[in-house]
């Protein structure tokens, strides 16, 4: 199946008991038993729900891994998976990272016991010298939010899997439909459904993917024993975002080229971040491990004066967290989604005053090419 009939008949296809070509939502938390012991498959819905494990078959099936798992938000996702390590336990983590990563690992997981190092992941050899003797994961996002750093998956992958370490790789920027890390050496994909998964901003949701049957056997026992699911009304406009996750990406894809080369060239940008411009260090990877480059663009402005007039100036754009919806959004990292970071690590990471983060839509690109360019007049 090619990536965009996958989207729609992937997974399991409509309602075996009804015929009802839509999944329907199973509002229900309980299920009649003929006997002590005896269902149809189904006795609890923090355990398992027919709404739900549509869209986990769906999601295992798109990640070409062996098994999917909904969570009730892209960081209840996250942190299952992390519940897979043990106090004492340490991980390597690309030092850019989604605020919220950031901060679970640091002030939560931390308390626990398990230690990180978040490093440079596009160099090997940072990676290579963060690993210690009790080094148990490696964690990947990439491309990176909000600077578009890309990392070498296979490569990761060879040594993380040399040292005996888990490869979980967030795969919220690239989404399914572009990159594949399983195919690549990874044992855990990761996602925040509430991005381009959903792809309309009306649904917070989180999606992880095992490569291995031992792994879904773990994550499961996590998923349920935790029980950070999402309901079935969640579960159902994920099921019907996904059939347009191909259409969505292929227009996105073609507005933010466009929009990325349009910022490049303007006198008043001083450094634009996509990995599809030829300009960007991780352009020839991003090319060769995904097959499109994605909808975010973050470019720096030089100062938080300029950045403040092209925020009250653009039309389009609406100033709002998150990313990865059907319209244009703008954002501040340093002052929004990467406020969690101390400002001395984010200066460290390029993640300056004068940086705005685009995420951008499937709007006529001409709209969104003069909305910029008068915003930034
Ligand atoms: C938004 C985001 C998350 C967190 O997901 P939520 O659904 O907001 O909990 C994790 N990783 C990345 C890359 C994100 O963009």
């Amino acid at each position: 199946m090619r990536p965009k009939t996958q989207v729609i008949h992937a997974g399991i296809f409509g309602d075996e008991f009804t015929g009802s070509v839509s999944v329907p939502i199973y509002q229900t938390s309980t299920y009649k038993q003929e006997a002590v012991g005896k269902t149809k498959g189904y006795d609890y819905s923090r355990s398992a729900n027919p709404t739900r494990r549509a869209l986990e078959v769906l999601i295992g099936e798109l990640e070409h891994g062996k098994a999917g798992f909904a969570f009730g938000s892209g960081m209840a996702a996250i942190s299952s998976v992390l519940m897979l390590l043990n106090s004492g336990d340490h991980i390597v983590i690309t030092d850019d990272v989604y605020g919220g990563t950031f901060r679970v690992i640091d002030k939560v997981f931390k308390r626990l016991g398990i230690t990180a190092t978040f490093t440079d992941t596009s160099k090997p050899e940072a990676i290579e010298s963060a690993i210690t003797n009790h080094t148990k994961a490696l964690y990947l996002e990439t491309p990176t939010n909000p600077l578009l750093k890309v990392t070498d998956i296979q490569k990761a992958s060879a040594i993380a899997h040399r040292h005996g370490l888990l490869l979980i790789v967030d795969n919220t920027f690239a989404t399914p439909y572009w990159q594949h890390p399983i195919d690549l050496g990874a044992d855990i994909v990761l996602h925040s459904a509430t991005k381009y998964i959903g792809g309309h901003s009306d649904v917070v949701s989180g999606l992880a993917v095992v490569a291995s049957e031992e792994l879904a056997e773990r994550l499961y026992f996590i998923q349920n024993s935790v029980g950070a699911v999402p309901g079935p009304q969640d579960v159902w406009l994920l099921l019907r975002g996904i059939k347009t996750l191909g259409l969505r990406m292929e227009q996105i894809e073609k507005n933010a080229n466009q929009i990325a080369q349009f910022l490049e060239d303007h006198p008043k940008v001083k450094k634009v971040y996509y990995p599809g411009l030829v300009s960007h260090p991780g352009h020839v990877l991003a090319a060769k491990q995904a097959s499109g480059f994605g909808g975010m663009i973050s470019f720096d402005v030089g100062d938080e004066q300029t950045v403040n007039q092209i925020l009250s100036k653009s039309r389009y754009f609406t100033l709002a967290e998150s990313l990865g919806a059907v319209e244009s959004l703008i954002s501040v990292p340093a002052k929004m989604t990467h406020a969690s970071i101390p400002k001395p690590r984010r200066d460290a990471l390029g993640i300056t005053d004068g940086l705005i983060r685009l995420s951008v839509g499937i709007e006529d690109v001409q709209d969104l090419l003069d909305d910029l360019a008068q915003a930034l007049d």
